[in-house]
């Protein structure tokens, strides 16, 4: 199968680059998935799931908000963080849920922004049973 270049950068650092034969996520008009020579595509990123495919295995990513660029020379994704599934912090995450759960039910200061801490850490949560 063709390859392509995928690049994941984030403020922090490079968390990924590597050829892949396959990128699924869901963008801004829904589920996509990117192989090699797809048409040039610019699309934000909310909370998400990056699924990489290559060589029969795949490899989940946590992001949490970000851009994805599809161009010729391959797929870059600009996420504010990103963390491959064996990079998580489990207890970490489950932390960060319960202290955003315990915000949103006493109404305690800004709602969107706990809810928006609860999606980060379910999303780590679910990529990071990806192992
Ligand atoms: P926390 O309250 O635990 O800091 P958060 O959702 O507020 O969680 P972010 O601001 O999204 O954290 O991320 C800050 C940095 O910490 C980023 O570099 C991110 O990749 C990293 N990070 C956050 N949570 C985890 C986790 N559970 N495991 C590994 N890295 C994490």
């Amino acid at each position: 199968m063709s390859k392509m270049h995928l690049d994941i950068v984030t403020p922090e650092r490079k968390v990924y680059s590597k050829e892949v034969e396959m990128v699924i996520t869901r963008a801004a008009n829904g589920d996509i998935g990117i192989l090699p020579h797809h048409a040039p595509l610019v699309s934000p990123l909310s909370v998400t799931v990056l699924r990489v495919k290559d060589e029969g295995k795949e490899e989940r990513i946590a992001i949490s908000g970000g851009f994805l660029e599809v161009r010729p020379s391959g797929v870059t994704i600009l996420a504010e963080t990103a963390e491959l599934s064996s990079d998580i912090d489990v207890a970490r995450a489950e932390a960060a849920a319960s202290r955003a759960k315990g915000r949103i039910s006493e109404h305690d200061g800004d709602l969107a922004r706990a809810e928006l801490a609860l999606r980060r850490a379910v999303n780590r949560l679910d990529v990071a049973k990806w192992k």
